[in-house]
């Protein structure tokens, strides 16, 4: 289990985890939570995708559906081989079941998720016994993809406060 092991001095997975915190802007700009995705295969970026469920009115569309679902119409297929996950946050429960059923090979997110994380925070979904074993690095970015993270829940609460000043 890798989950803990940040790997920054690797820059392709920082380049493509800024490719994926590019989504996540996208989702802050549209007052989304701030949460990107994208997913590489033999070394290029095939699907980007970022957090919907505030603009569908959709609880499924998290970033990672979004960007599994793109993959999958590109490839033609519902198990997408040798494809790698880059994604700004540790993945939800839905998430990591969706990635272990399109059989993605190797996930990399960004910040650790205390509330909600599948993959070695609240769970360890990957570890169970599946036909498929998705192999997991956390902490990659995680600054700037936590940062980014607390930067809305800060506006959205002081919003809720009616506090002059604040952007959404
Ligand atoms: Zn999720």
């Amino acid at each position: 289990m890798t989950a803990k092991t940040p790997i920054s001095e690797d820059s392709s997975h920082e380049s493509f985890m800024r490719a994926a915190l590019k989504e996540a802007q996208k989702a802050y700009d549209l007052g989304e939570s701030p949460i990107g995705c994208v997913i590489v295969k033999d070394g290029k970026i095939i699907a980007r995708g970022h957090n919907l469920r505030q603009t569908k009115q959709d609880a499924t569309l998290h970033a990672e559906m979004v960007t599994i679902s793109k993959a999958c119409r590109k490839l033609s297929a519902w198990h997408i081989f040798d494809c790698d996950l880059y994604v700004t946050l540790e993945p939800c429960y839905m998430c990591a079941g969706a990635i272990i059923q399109s059989h993605i090979r190797h996930v990399y997110f960004g910040a650790f998720d205390p509330k909600g994380g599948a993959v070695c925070s609240c769970s360890h979904l990957f570890d169970l016994p599946h036909n498929h074993h998705v192999e997991a690095t956390g902490g990659i970015l995680k600054d700037e993809c936590s940062d980014l993270l607390k930067k809305f829940f800060r506006e959205l609460r002081d919003q809720k406060k009616g506090r002059p000043g604040s952007a959404r």
